[in-house]
């Protein structure tokens, strides 16, 4: 029986590992040339995540990677005011650490034997037991599980869902080597998180295990067509960062200078998600995980999900080798439970950032009572 994985993301890897230390093969085909093709983005605080990296074998060399001192934050109002600021202390437990996710996917990439990841196969389409690849060339499978991430092709074979914009654009830039090049942001930042928030914008900094500071500046009520109605000129990084500092008016210098030292990488990101609760009739064959599943706002919890839907999706098909349809059923019954409580307490934290008061009730919400 051949189960076959569209996407090497966190939560396809997830899944090839669990089934590997149960001694089940899979195959992962991925779209990207290489595992270094593309820049995988900064850190992901990882929670009930961690189970998966248990149940994979792995949660010791998660351990090592993990930077404790990333759950530090500070949280602060446009006009400077400090409202919050906690520091990790050394010896506190690793309940979120922070993990840069290139070395989270290394880390799972290095666990599986040679050549389970089969990059350059871009999924295009399956029917009858057969993958359709876009150069062409096609692939039989008995199981077919669509991690393929928050644009999935695999999606469209179980539902007609699709996820849609939620008024939320996110430029993202950076500060390479920041404390050679500008220690005294990097002091302000801090080893964690630095959010400020406010007038229907955010600036959320973080520093990333390479010594860059991400930046990911957030405009709220914001059609999905704004990157190109904005007239922020994207294509010309100068420029583009000083009509985003135009856009901070009134904002403390000191935020603005966090966009003035950036580099030239500028990444747009409009924020979409899947509806709430979606389920589907379960099919014997196919099956979604992670983003493909359940794509949710970015406030922490879609990777934990993935991961966790890989590795319980693995325990599953583990646990019924010869009946997959029962593993499938067993596995979205849970899935669909827990990713929905999920998605329901990230639209709140979503609906929360976007409201006008959102610095107020975010420290309300970090020290309630
Ligand atoms: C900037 C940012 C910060 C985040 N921070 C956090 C955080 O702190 N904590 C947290 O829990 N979550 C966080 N998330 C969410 C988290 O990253 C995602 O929920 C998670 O990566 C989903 O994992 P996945 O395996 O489902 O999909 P992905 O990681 O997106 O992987 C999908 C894979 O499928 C491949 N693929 C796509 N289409 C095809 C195709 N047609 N054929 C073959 N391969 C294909 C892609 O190339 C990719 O490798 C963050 C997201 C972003 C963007």
């Amino acid at each position: 029986m051949t189960i076959t994985i569209v996407g090497a993301g966190l939560g396809g890897l997830a899944l090839a590992r669990v089934l590997h230390v149960n001694g089940i093969d899979a195959v992962v085909y991925e779209r990207e040339p290489s595992r270094g093709a593309r820049g995988q983005g900064g850190m992901l605080d990882i929670h009930s995540g961690q189970r998966a990296l248990r149940e994979a074998g792995l949660i010791d060399q998660f351990f090592a990677i993990a930077r404790g001192e990333g759950q530090d934050m500070r949280l602060l109002e446009p006009d400077g005011t400090l409202l919050l600021q906690e520091d990790t202390p050394e010896d506190a437990p690793l309940l979120r650490p922070e993990v840069d996710r290139a070395d989270l996917r290394s880390l799972l990439l290095d666990s599986l034997p040679e050549h389970t990841v089969r990059w350059g196969h871009a999924f295009e389409s399956a029917d009858n037991g057969l993958l359709h690849f876009a150069d062409g060339s096609s692939a039989t499978y008995d199981l077919l599980v669509g991690a393929d991430g928050a644009g999935s092709r695999v999606r469209a074979l179980l539902t007609d869902a699709r996820p849609t914009h939620i008024g939320q654009n996110v430029v993202e830039l950076s500060i390479p080597d920041i404390d050679r090049t500008h220690p005294d942001l990097a002091a302000m930042v801090g080893r964690g998180n630095y959010w400020v928030l406010g007038d229907g914008k955010s600036l959320a900094a973080q520093r990333n295990g390479d010594g860059r500071v991400r930046v990911g500046l957030s405009f709220y009520n914001t059609a999905e067509d704004w990157f190109a109605t904005s007239g922020i000129p994207f294509d010309d990084p100068a420029a583009a960062r000083a009509r985003l500092i135009e856009e901070l008016n009134g904002w403390d210098p000191r935020f603005t200078a966090l966009i003035a030292a950036c580099d030239d990488t500028i990444r747009q990101w409009p924020i979409s998600t899947l509806p709430v609760g979606l389920t589907w009739p379960s099919t014997p064959d196919v099956t979604l995980l992670g983003d493909a599943a359940h794509l949710m706002p970015p406030v922490g919890e879609g990777a934990n999900m993935a991961l966790l839907d890989g590795a319980l999706l693995g325990l599953a098909l583990a646990a019924h080798p010869d009946d997959f349809p029962a593993a499938i059923k067993e596995y979205e019954r849970e899935m669909f439970e827990r990713s929905s409580a999920a998605a329901r307490m990230s639209a709140d934290m979503q609906e929360l950032l976007m409201s006008p008061d959102a610095s107020q009730k975010l420290l309300a919400f970090f020290q309630p009572g």
